[in-house]
C-alpha cells in the first residue's frame, strides 16, 4: 500500500490541471510578449489567469506578479522592498519560524550587512506582538511574517501585525504559500502589502509562483532583463504553468470549504488515534487557528529520521520537518522556537494530508506507526531505563 502524507511538501497535480496545461501547450506556442496575433492570444490567456488569481485573494489584476516559485516571490518582496526603500533604512524583521525561503533570505541579508532581527513566537507558534513592537525602529523597512506555518500549521493573527506595523510606517510581507487554498485570503481585509503563493501546494504545477504587491507600494527587481511584469520580474512567460496555476486556483477555491471540513475531521481522528496508541508523545500543532490538514507530533525516545525511513519501507511518505530541512540532522528551527526541547524535537513527524487522502490511508498509518515506534524504542537505551 502507498500512502502519501506529505501534502505540505507538495501536492500531486489535479487531472483537470494537467488537461488545462496540455491544452495550453498546444494552443499557445507563441511568446506572449510578441506583438503578432499568435503572441497576443497567449497574452490574453495569461491576463485571464492573472484575473483569476487576483480574484482569489480580492486583489486587482495589476497587483499580481508571476514568479518562478514561492521562494522567488519571498525573495522579490524582501530584497525588492529593501532596495526600493533604501533611503528609509536597512532594517528587516522576520519571525523565528519562517520557512527557509524567508528565514535564509534574512540570514543572507544579515551577512551582506543589513540590520536583521528575528522576532520570537509563543509555544503555539504565534508571533509575540509586544516583542515585535519593541523591535520596530525608524529604519525598519519591512516585516515578513508567514501567514501559516508549514511544519506545525499555526495561522498568525496577521491583521494585528499589519495594524501595528502600519501604525509605525512599516511594510508587511506575508508568505502565504501554505495558507493559500487552505484558508480564505482577502488581502484588503488583511491589509498586507505583499503576499507570496505557489502553485504546487494547491495541486498545480511546480515552478510557478505569484507575488501580490499592493498598488502604491514599491519594489525594485532582483533579476534584470526585459519588460515582463513591468520590469519587476523579467523572463519569458511560462504560459502553460500560468494557466495550470489559474486552473488549480479555480478548482481549489471552489472545493475549499467542503474539503476543509473533511480534512479537519480526519486530522482530529488522526490526532486521537496517535494519542490512544502511543505513549510519551507531544502534539506540536495548536488545536485552534491552525491549518486544517497539518499535524506535527514529537515521539519521545525515537529519531525522526529513523521513523521516516521505517515508515517509508511500509509505503508511507511523510516529513520530519519541512522537506527542505530533510537531509540535515539539525532539529527543526520551528520546533526549537516554540520551546520543544532538542532531544524531543529530534523525534518529530509532520503529517500533512490533502484531497486524495482517504480514511483507509489514516487507518493504515495508525496501524503501522505504533509497531515502528515500538521497534525503535526497544533499541533506545534511554527508553529502556
Ligand atoms: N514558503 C512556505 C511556507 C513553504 O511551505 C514553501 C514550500 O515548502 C515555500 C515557501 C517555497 O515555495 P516553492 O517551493 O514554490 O519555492
Amino acid at each position: 500500500m502507498k500512502v502519501y502524507l506529505d501534502y505540505n511538501a507538495t501536492t500531486p497535480l489535479d487531472e483537470r490541471v494537467i488537461e488545462a496545461m496540455k491544452d495550453a501547450m498546444q494552443r499557445y506556442p507563441a511568446n506572449p510578449s510578441s506583438l503578432h496575433s499568435q503572441g497576443q492570444e497567449a497574452r490574453i490567456a495569461i491576463e485571464n489567469a492573472r484575473r483569476i488569481l487576483a480574484d482569489s485573494i480580492n486583489a486587482e489584476p495589476d497587483e499580481i506578479i508571476f514568479t518562478g516559485s514561492g521562494t522567488e516571490s519571498d525573495n522579490l518582496a524582501i530584497h525588492g522592498a529593501l532596495r526600493a526603500y533604501k533611503k528609509k533604512g536597512n532594517h528587516l524583521i522576520v519571525s523565528k519560524i519562517e520557512h527557509p525561503a524567508v528565514y535564509n533570505t534574512a540570514k543572507a541579508l544579515k551577512d551582506y550587512g543589513f540590520d536583521v532581527d528575528f522576532v520570537g513566537v509563543d509555544s503555539e507558534g504565534r508571533v509575540i506582538i509586544d516583542e515585535l513592537k519593541s523591535l520596530i525602529k525608524d529604519t525598519t523597512v519591512i516585516v515578513s511574517i508567514m501567514h501559516a506555518n508549514n511544519e506545525i500549521g499555526t495561522i498568525q493573527d496577521l491583521k494585528s501585525i499589519v495594524e501595528l506595523c502600519h501604525s509605525k510606517g512599516v511594510l508587511v510581507h506575508t508568505d502565504a504559500v501554505q495558507s493559500y487554498g487552505k484558508i480564505k485570503i482577502d488581502v484588503k481585509d488583511l491589509g498586507v502589502d505583499f503576499l507570496s503563493t505557489s502553485a504546487h501546494k494547491i495541486y498545480g504545477p511546480k515552478g510557478i509562483g505569484m507575488l501580490y504587491k499592493k498598488n502604491g507600494v514599491a519594489i525594485l527587481p532582483v533579476i534584470h532583463g526585459g519588460h515582463h511584469e513591468k520590469g519587476l520580474r523579467p523572463g519569458t512567460y511560462a504560459t502553460h504553468n500560468i494557466i495550470g496555476f489559474s486552473e488549480a486556483v479555480k478548482i481549489t477555491m471552489n472545493e475549499m470549504e467542503e474539503e476543509n471540513k473533511r480534512l479537519s475531521s480526519m486530522i482530529t481522528y488522526l490526532r486521537e488515534g496517535i494519542k490512544n496508541r502511543i505513549s510519551h508523545i507531544k502534539i506540536n500543532s495548536p488545536q485552534k487557528n491552525v491549518l486544517p490538514n497539518t499535524l506535527n507530533v514529537s515521539i519521545e525516545f525515537v529519531e525522526g529520521e529513523s521513523l521516516l525511513l521505517e515508515l517509508d519501507m511500509k509505503g508511507i511518505a511523510l516529513s520530519t520537518g519541512s522537506a527542505c530541512a530533510s537531509g540535515s540532522l539539525e532539529p527543526s528551527h520551528v520546533l526549537l522556537a516554540i520551546g520543544v526541547p532538542v532531544e524531543i524535537a529530534h523525534g518529530s513527524l509532520r503529517i500533512s494530508i490533502g484531497k486524495y487522502t482517504r480514511k483507509e490511508d489514516i487507518d493504515y498509518f495508525l496501524e503501522e506507526l505504533p509497531k515502528v515506534v515500538e521497534r525503535l524504542r526497544k533499541m533506545s537505551p534511554l527508553y529502556n531505563q
